[in-house]
């Protein structure tokens, strides 16, 4: 690792920030810049304990993360009707970013805050005292974030899938509407194997459903988008979300040119902190599509910039690592570094919103197939399929399955996991759990990946 690339503080990062600002060639300047520090003052006090990628293109995906509330309040000072959605992670976005003067965003996102700030913010309290107690997942942040308003401004429209959907976001949602927050609820069914001669369809990442499914959600999507078109007073036309479809699609294609980049190359070009943080833009923009297109190109050149001069983050024989599930604490991702990890493949529970969307049939098609492609409304089996396939396409040398406190959908899925890529790959797994905050059980967390690294490199000796 060069000294350029070595990763630094919230502290070091703002002085660097500040000269590179003063320099006679200042960086492109981009919405959004200023200081990490002012996010902190805010109450964002997880930034102070993480480890940084000093790279220009690595501070502009942080500040255009961390500024996501004011840019709702700003969408709607502009006029723009507000979709707060849940659960799809990736397909409701899509259809309400085709319309003009429409900003939709995942509520779902809301379950980082208590780590974000460090639990100062009390929602998971205010959770609590409303019915949704500690048994269930951090999600259960979303309707703290309700009741206190302090957070995201209340969108105009709330829209949530339901059917094979997590008891846990089922249950908030349902609490949320039980507060007088209406919610326009669109059925998803539990994706299924086609029957031996059923008419089938091909679905985004290679699987196949019952048309009969397919056209279920078609339909249900139509409800959707006649909902949108209420609220937006523009009914969409087909051409207009076909072209939402293949802006949605560039931005899927800059994220597989980074995750390609990113996990295989010889040695690491981007930290796994600032790597999910990336992925995460892909499911609603982070609010504003065109941000996200520039953030992507400015770490697309980061990355080859580094893998052209043979720069690292990390040493070159770090091992690497599939991880499975999103982490509710973020500093996860430094401690799999600080332990001898890479990233080298993730399967952050919307896989199904990296594949391209089909652009060859009619665009509601397109959006119901990518909504059946979502892993998590198929059997485990499929997505252990999909992680195994792709920890081989990657050349994992391991696999971390990270479990959500409290979340349903974690209670056997991990097991048929771990199980699936031990039986077809032979790789170590380890099966860690990570709350909001991770700092009283690190020493735990950090010997079980200590433990899954070293497994990993005497498996290289053999
Ligand atoms: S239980 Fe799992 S799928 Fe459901 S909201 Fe929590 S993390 Fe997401």
């Amino acid at each position: 690792m060069t000294d350029a690339a070595r990763p630094r503080t919230m502290e070091e990062i703002d002085a660097l920030c500040a000269a590179r600002a003063a320099s006679p060639r200042p960086d492109e300047p981009y919405p959004y810049a200023g200081p990490l520090a002012r996010h902190v003052r805010d109450g964002d006090r997880r930034l102070l304990r993480l480890a940084y990628d000093p790279a220009p293109a690595s501070l502009r995906l942080w500040n255009f993360l961390l500024t996501e509330e004011d840019r709702l309040r700003e969408a709607r000072a502009a006029g723009h009707k507000l979709v707060g959605a849940m659960k799809d992670l990736g397909t409701v976005t899509v259809l309400a970013y085709a319309y003009p003067r429409v900003t939709a965003f995942y509520l779902d996102g809301a379950w980082w805050i208590p780590c974000i700030m460090e639990m100062s913010e009390g929602l998971l309290g205010v959770a609590s005292a409303h019915g949704a107690g500690e048994g269930m997942c951090p999600v259960r942040a979303m309707l703290g974030a309700f009741v206190t308003r302090r957070h995201f401004p209340i969108p105009d429209l709330l829209v949530s899938s339901v059917g094979a959907v997590c008891d846990d976001l089922s249950a908030v949602a349902q609490r949320l509407e039980s507060l007088g927050h209406p919610i326009l609820w669109w059925e998803m069914p539990a994706r299924r194997a086609p029957e031996p001669g059923e008419p089938a369809v091909p679905l985004p990442g290679g699987l196949r459903a019952p048309a009969s499914q397919v056209a279920l959600v078609r339909s249900e999507l139509g409800r959707v988008r006649r909902a949108l078109d209420g609220l937006a007073g523009h009914a969409l036309t087909d051409a207009e979300l076909a072209a939402g479809i293949r802006a949605a699609n560039a931005v899927r294609a800059r994220l597989d040119a980074l995750r390609e980049i990113v996990f295989t190359a010889p040695a690491c070009p981007l930290p796994a902190l600032e790597h999910q943080i990336a992925e995460m833009l892909v499911i609603h923009f982070c609010s504003d599509r065109d941000e996200t297109l520039r953030v992507y190109d400015a770490l697309l050149d980061e990355v080859r910039a580094r893998v052209a001069a043979g720069t690292a983050v990390l040493p070159a024989d770090a091992v690497r690592v599939f991880w499975v599930n999103p982490v509710a604490d973020l500093r996860a991702m430094n401690l799999l570094e600080a332990c001898g990890g890479r990233l080298c493949g993730t399967e952050f529970l919307f896989c199904h919103a990296l594949d391209p969307l089909p652009e060859g049939v009619e665009p509601m098609e397109a959006l119901a197939r990518a909504a059946l492609a979502d892993p998590m409304v198929g059997p485990a089996s499929d997505r252990a399929a999909r992680i195994a396939a792709d920890a081989r396409r990657f050349g994992a040398e391991a696999v971390v399955v990270s479990r959500i406190p409290g979340a349903s959908h974690c209670a056997w899925e991990g097991e048929a996991i771990a199980g699936a890529v031990r039986d077809r790959l032979g790789l170590p797994v380890a099966e860690i759990e990570v709350p909001p905050l991770t700092d009283a059980l690190a020493p735990s967390i950090r010997s079980r990946l200590e433990a899954l690294v070293e497994t990993a490199r005497a498996r290289r000796r053999r």
